[in-house]
Formats: structure tokens, sequence, C-alpha cells
């Protein structure tokens, strides 16, 4: 199937550097403004204030915009302090009706713990996850309000996933939990594909290959990453990365969905670390970071033809 779809994207053969992207423009300063506007609802924990204002935020913006609004409740207990929460996944989906469906997702949760803090007193306490977390809402929701007013030539499910951050170090499969949920009971017909956008608002951000996305979607992989650099997005770099375990790799062992990841795992850089600590913050990311991400994705979801997939 993952064929299928890339015979179906068409592929341009302008010059670098000059062809311009597939259909409208993504607005990189409103999408970083949704990232401010979550981090202003405080940590999006599961179980604290600003975890319900968020998900009433995410909800009404899917109402607002979407075809179709899917909610898929669950519970799940964290093996760190053994609570059990009450958690959500929202799929806000466009053009249900076609053969070809795709899903754009991140997480909308975050972490409940800043472990990697470099003051231990703080390790306690949870995170604004400005980057780890927002960022990759943030362009959901802009993508969201894109696709409101232009509709995609194919099914596109914006899917926020929650119970991403509750895990364990060390413990690959506690992470992801909305994932694996997603997986596991799949709310909506099964998906072509799926991408993942995870700390994509790093103000100095870096994105190489990651490798489980390359086993899990070559094809994919190598269409955006030559498509970013059509495009002259500079923070995609055409070398395989780490491996990092997130919410593509349950989508692609319990369901089958071709699913990568677009992440940048260095934040800020080799020499510091912001990821689960308290520096992880809207004044370390960017509205130009967000534009890369926003860019390539609307290019691709623009990029698929109407007509050549079967004229439905
Ligand atoms: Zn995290």
């Amino acid at each position: 199937m993952k064929l299928n779809i890339l015979l179906i994207l068409i592929i341009f053969s302008c010059s670098i550097q000059t062809c311009g992207g597939n259909g409208p423009t993504f607005d990189q300063d409103r999408s970083f403004e949704y990232l401010v506007k979550q981090c202003d609802f405080g940590p999006r924990n599961p179980g604290s204030d600003g975890y319900e204002a968020c998900k009433q935020f995410i909800i009404d913006e899917s109402e607002n915009h979407a075809d179709d609004v899917v909610l898929q409740p669950f519970t799940y207990t964290e093996q760190k302090d053994h609570q059990t929460y009450d958690l959500v996944n929202i799929i806000a989906r466009f053009n249900t009706e076609s053969d070809v469906q795709i899903m754009i997702g991140a997480h909308w949760d975050t972490r409940p713990w800043a472990e990697e803090d470099l003051d231990k007193f703080k390790r306690r306490t949870p995170i604004v996850g400005a980057n780890d977390g927002a960022s990759g809402v943030a362009v959901l929701l802009e993508l969201m309000q894109v696709m409101s007013k232009n509709a995609p030539p194919v099914g596109v499910n914006i899917v926020f996933l929650d119970g991403e951050d509750l895990g364990v170090p060390g413990i690959n499969e506690s992470f992801g939990q909305g994932a694996h949920y997603f997986a596991k009971h799949l709310p909506i017909p099964k998906l072509d594909e799926a991408i993942i956008v995870d700390m994509v608002g790093d103000a100095q951000l870096t994105l190489p290959m990651e490798r489980y996305s390359y086993n899990q979607n070559r094809e994919l992989v190598k269409w955006l990453w030559n498509r970013a650099h059509e495009l002259d997005l500079s923070a995609f770099q055409s070398k395989i990365g780490y491996a990092i375990y997130d919410d593509h790799v349950p989508l692609y062992q319990h369901a089958g969905i071709p699913s990568i990841d677009i992440i940048d795992f260095k934040y800020p850089n080799s020499y510091a670390n912001y990821w689960h600590t308290h520096s992880d913050l809207p004044e370390n990311c960017s509205a130009e970071s967000l534009g890369q991400v926003g860019i390539l994705l609307t290019d691709y979801i623009y990029s698929f033809s109407e007509e050549t997939e079967g004229g439905s």
C-alpha cells in the first residue's frame, strides 16, 4: 500500500530551491501562537488543570475546523508513581470519503517529571513542554486552519495522541500509551500511512532521518527529505540519525501502519540539553522551526492528486 500511495504523489521536476510548495500557505507565526497558547495553560500532564484546559481547547479547535471529530477515551496506570489516569486521543478528520486516508499526529500531553533537569530538587515537578508536546500540536492546529479553508485531496486524520510522556526511562513500551491504544483499537478505518511530529519547535532545529522511520516506511522518508531539500528547508538533513522510540513505533507494531517520525532529539544541540527539563520553554523555540515542518507537511498533503486515486 505504501508504494501505491507514493505513486500518486506528484513528483515535481522543478529545479532545486526555486520551486514553490504545493497548496496553500502555512502560517508559522500563527502556529507559534498556538505553541505559546498551550504553554500558557501551564504543564499539561494528565490530571493537571492545564491538561483539562488544553484538552478542551484542542476539542474546540477540532470541532471548529474538521469535518468530523472522534474522541477515543482510555485509562492507563503509569509505572513510576502508579497513578491511574483517564486519557483521550482526539481525532480531527478531513475528507472522510476519500479512498486514501493518511494520518498526521503528535502527542498533546506533557511530562509530569523533569528527570533530566540539572537541579535535582526540581526533577519531580512537571515541565511546560514547549517543544516536547506543544510544538507538534502547534503544527497540527495550524494544519487544521489550512485544511478548513482548502479541502485536502485525500483523507487527512489529525490525531492528537495522549499519554506519550508517562513512560519510565529504559522501558520503551511505557511511552506512547495513546499510540498503543489507538493502534490496538483503531477508532477510524485503517490508515494508509502516518507521520508523527515531535520536538519540532527547537530554535536550533536539526532533523536527520529517524532510524525506525527509515525501516518502517523508507519511501516516505526519502520523498519527504528530498522534497524538503527542493523547498530549501534546511533543518532537514539527509542522513540517518538516532533510533527514537516514539508514537510511530506502536502504530507500526500493532496496526501495521507504515509510520514515520519527524523529530529533533538534540534540544538545543549536542552540547546542552533542555529535553525533560524546566528549560523546555517557548523562548527556546521559534516560529521558523515550526514553519520548516509545517511547510513540508502542507506540501505533502496537497501533493496528492485527486484524479489518480481512482476518480472517486
Ligand atoms: Zn518527552
